[in-house]
């Protein structure tokens, strides 16, 4: 492929594979290798389920995300694999939304956007001549190398990029496609990863009627689920891995949860795909490879699940924004959803009187909602973690909910790993792409290309077909 490395892999069919983690992108390159031949596959995943960042639990009849939630217009080839692997999925645009001023009042979200609809679109147009002039037609996750004259007129932060180009208008855009999908403020979030997750096909999907955003029902861990059953490999769960060594082949020194015995497995092929600056414990990673990962940063995402009784105080949707605190407060609940609601479509006086809050079979009257924080303190740690529940219980008050119990709390460590605009301009993301094969070892999944389902599988497709 023109302007892309070649990638060396695996010399062999026969090789003995090990893939570090279980989630979309290690299943998925597990089930392309094996159908080019690979017979050697093992993974070796920490937690005692597959999936990885797309955990979803059945709760009251409904598929509740813990992670993945949602689609773009670009999510191709996520949508073939849901075809492909099909256990009854749906794919439908997301419901319109409602975005809270302050604890009392709302709007719906399209009447919130501070810039008309045409000075969108004819910044739209500009946006699409620029990404044309600047990286070509390209079909991948990441662009060719850009030459350096190019790195150097996206350098710096998605907001620096936009007000450079006279393209403020399309701040909205980029704010709900970034930031509030928490892949940070427009001010601290490289240009490049702006440039490469919203495409111009992408701005222009959300000025259609559907605005260009799609929820999947049928949970994305299932797509995981099913994607491992058939490809069918060695999936070795609850995995503790002490120290992988790299000097003849791959050596693997693991312990097993709840044992105390050591295990060593020898391999001639790696690929990681947790967030790299995970791993520096683990890995006998190279200078090489530490100069391009010991730039990655990362913030972290919790949702939690609670029931109250219903209804409360809401709006008319069952997908509601709340920016009155985020920009300034740490973990302030910032996105609630109503995943039961929001698959019967249930919106307006309805939803907000909970006049339809007996349509499930089991006839509870409790409503069962996400509640979404992020932040960039360590949630593990006791004083960050009080803040947090404080918050979230401070929201709960603030929006008449009698009665909340915590069904289960989620958090997430080294959510969207990614390069900040200094090492970014540098090359990093490219570099990463020349280093592969190299140590015998190739880098997949977030944290070498996007935090976004779509991102790591087309990620994939490019290892596979430049080492092809
Ligand atoms: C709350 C949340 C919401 C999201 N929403 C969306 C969305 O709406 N749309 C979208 O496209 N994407 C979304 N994402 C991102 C998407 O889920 C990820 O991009 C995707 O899961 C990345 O897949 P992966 O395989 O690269 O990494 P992961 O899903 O993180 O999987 C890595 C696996 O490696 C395992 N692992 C880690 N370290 C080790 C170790 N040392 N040893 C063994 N195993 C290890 C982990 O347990 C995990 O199973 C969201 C993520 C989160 C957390």
């Amino acid at each position: 492929m023109q302007g892309y490395p070649r990638i060396k892999g695996p010399k062999s069919v026969h090789d003995r594979i090990a893939i570090i983690g279980a989630g979309p992108s290690g299943l998925h390159m597990a089930y392309e290798l094996k159908k080019r031949g690979f017979r050697n596959i093992v993974i070796f995943e920490s937690r005692d389920e597959v999936g990885g960042k797309t955990t979803s639990r059945l709760y009251r009849n409904v598929w509740v995300d813990l992670g993945t939630v949602g689609l773009t217009e670009s999510y191709d080839k996520t949508v073939d694999l849901l075809e492909k692997f099909n256990t009854g999925f749906e794919v439908r645009p997301t419901l319109p939304g409602a975005t809270w001023l302050n604890r009392k009042e709302y709007r719906p979200t399209t009447e919130t956007i501070p810039v008309p609809i045409e000075r969108i679109q004819q910044a739209s147009q500009r946006y699409t001549v620029l990404h044309q002039c600047f990286f070509g037609t390209y079909d991948s996750e990441l662009m060719p190398r850009p030459s350096p004259e190019i790195l150097r007129k996206i350098h710096g932060s998605i907001e620096e990029f936009l007000l450079r180009y006279n393209l403020t208008d399309l701040q909205p855009i980029f704010y709900t496609a970034i930031t509030l999908n928490g892949y940070g403020f427009l001010n601290e979030t490289s240009a490049i990863y702006g440039l490469t997750f919203v495409t111009p096909s992408v701005v222009q999907s959300f000025l259609r009627p559907e605005r260009g955003a799609y929820r999947l029902f049928g949970g994305w861990q299932n797509l995981c689920r099913e994607i491992a059953r058939r490809s069918n490999v060695d999936i070795r769960l609850n995995i503790n891995i002490k120290r992988i060594n790299r000097k003849n082949g791959v050596q693997i020194v693991y312990g097993k949860k709840h044992s105390g015995q050591t295990y060593v497995d020898d391999f001639d092929f790696l690929i990681l795909t947790p967030a790299m600056n995970s791993l520096f414990k683990v890995v006998d990673f190279n200078q090489h490879e530490l100069s391009i990962f010991s730039h990655l940063r990362n913030s972290f995402y919790l949702k939690s699940v609670i029931n109250s009784i219903s209804p409360g105080r809401r709006s008319f949707s069952p997908l509601d924004t709340y920016l009155y605190d985020f920009q300034n407060v740490e973990y302030s609940v910032y996105r609630t959803v109503n995943p039961h609601q929001l698959e019967n479509n249930i919106t307006g006086v309805d939803y907000q009187l909970g006049l339809r809050e007996n349509v499930d079979p089991d006839g509870s009257q409790y409503e069962t909602s996400v509640y979404v924080q992020t932040g960039k303190s360590n949630p593990w740690k006791p004083d960050v973690d009080a803040h947090i529940q404080t918050k979230l219980f401070e929201h709960l008050r603030d929006f008449k909910k009698s009665n909340p119990q915590v069904v289960e709390q989620v958090k997430w460590g080294y959510y969207f790993p990614n390069f900040p605009p200094e090492a970014a301009t540098g090359g990093a993301l490219w570099d990463v792409l020349d280093m592969q094969g190299h140590y015998n070892t190739w880098y997949i999944g977030s944290s070498v290309c996007f935090d976004a389902i779509e991102s790591v599988f087309e990620y994939n497709y490019l290892i596979l077909k430049l080492f092809a």
